[in-house]
């Protein structure tokens, strides 16, 4: 009986496996991976609701929806919601491998559905060659390092296209890459970027993005799921450029790994050392009250609040679920002492619970970058 038990579970392994890296639609949902011992089920997404059941370090589980951080579980088990900081997305070069080695004939979709465009990556070898093409025998073109954030363009036979921090597209052995931001439990999702203006409107422009903090200064850690604030600055940046460079726009990022943590004084500088336009800074905020919301700084009334408002202006409109509490003046060192129009936006409070939730996903982060590339477009028009 008990052998007949693990039959039934391997082979369902396999099977969900397969499923969710074909991107079967419905009620198959996205393999993820349980990180904490004794996890409680609760038969709703709130702290307080009724433990249904258990899981454990290890256990695979499809999520079908989100709900403010809250994610609802599927098992052999049991059916329920659990904090979603505790569960990460089985990687989409696992789940290709797994893929590839079950599907044997050709008249099953591609393994390469499975990795939605304009998804992020995070590098996880030490040093990563960027190739020309999506094989060994292509050219080195550039290398990445362990931690940096990519854009994936495109995946192809365990490659994947991507485009770095420093605007340079090649191809990655997707083994070394794990897909999603490294904040824990935040789901990549296949919605392609909102950005609604039409190309190339910022072409000429160059801008630079801070993703704030980075390196040993993680910025705020969130109350409630522990969001470690550099590394969602950092996605969300990534989004950010994306945006604008589809707008033709020319983008300087002041970083590009979780590692990397230049001086305020090296970011304001790379500014003007760049010939830049502009220079906008992404944060989320913290606050002892429960304050939430969006704000966006501006330092000079003649240089910068302009762009602060332009900002603000698509950041309040735009359908992001954080609400927009305007501009205010901020004496940072990054807006201060920059040479051209600066703005730094505090895209919600990670001591908010509501807040917080919300920006850990995707979907806001790219909300938001789509707004803040708009109110870019907005300031030179
Ligand atoms: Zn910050």
């Amino acid at each position: 009986m008990r052998a007949f038990m693990l039959t039934v579970f391997v082979v369902y392994v396999v099977v969900s496996l397969t499923w969710s890296s074909f991107g079967a639609a419905g009620t198959t949902g996205t393999l993820y991976k349980v990180y904490a011992d004794s996890l409680n089920v609760r038969s709703e997404p709130a702290k307080g609701a009724e433990v249904v059941g258990k899981l454990n370090s290890g256990d695979l589980v499809r999520v079908t929806k989100e709900a403010h951080g809250w994610m609802n579980v599927t098992n052999e088990h049991v059916t329920g919601w659990v904090a979603g900081y505790y569960l990460k997305k089985v990687s989409g070069a696992a789940v290709q491998t797994a893929a590839v080695t079950t599907a044997s004939g050709g008249s099953k979709p591609s393994a390469a559905a499975a990795v939605s465009s304009r998804t992020s990556a995070t590098v996880t070898a030490n040093t990563l060659r960027v190739r020309s093409g999506p094989g060994l025998g292509y050219r080195v073109v550039t290398g990445v390092k362990k931690g940096d954030l990519l854009i994936v363009l495109e995946s192809r036979d365990g490659w994947l296209k991507i485009r770095t921090g420093a605007d340079e597209e090649g191809w990655v052995a997707a083994d070394f890459v794990t897909l999603g931001s490294t904040s824990a439990g935040l789901a990549v999702t296949t919605a392609s970027l909102t950005g609604g203006a039409s190309s190339g409107s910022l072409r000429g422009k160059t801008i630079v993005v801070d993703p704030g903090h980075g390196g040993s200064d993680p910025g705020m850690i969130g109350t409630t799921y522990e969001t470690v604030e550099k590394e969602i600055n950092l996605s969300t940046s990534m989004y950010l450029a994306e945006e604008l460079r589809a707008r033709g726009a020319k983008v300087v990022m002041t970083r590009t790994s979780d590692n990397g943590k230049p001086s305020l004084a090296e970011r304001a500088g790379l500014a003007s050392a760049s010939g830049a336009s502009a220079f906008v800074s992404i944060h989320y905020n913290s606050s002892p009250k429960n304050t939430s919301g969006t704000l966006t700084f501006y330092y000079s009334e003649d240089k910068d609040e302009q762009l602060a408002r332009a900002i603000e202006t698509r950041l309040s409109k735009a359908d992001t679920g954080i609400k927009s509490n305007g501009i205010a003046y901020g004496d940072y060192h990054v807006l201060r002492e920059n040479a051209v129009p600066s703005a730094l936006v505090e895209l919600g409070f990670l001591t908010n619970e509501r807040d917080e939730a919300q920006a850990r996903t995707t979907s806001y982060q790219r909300k938001a970058a789509a707004a803040i590339a708009d109110g870019l477009q907005d300031y030179w028009q």
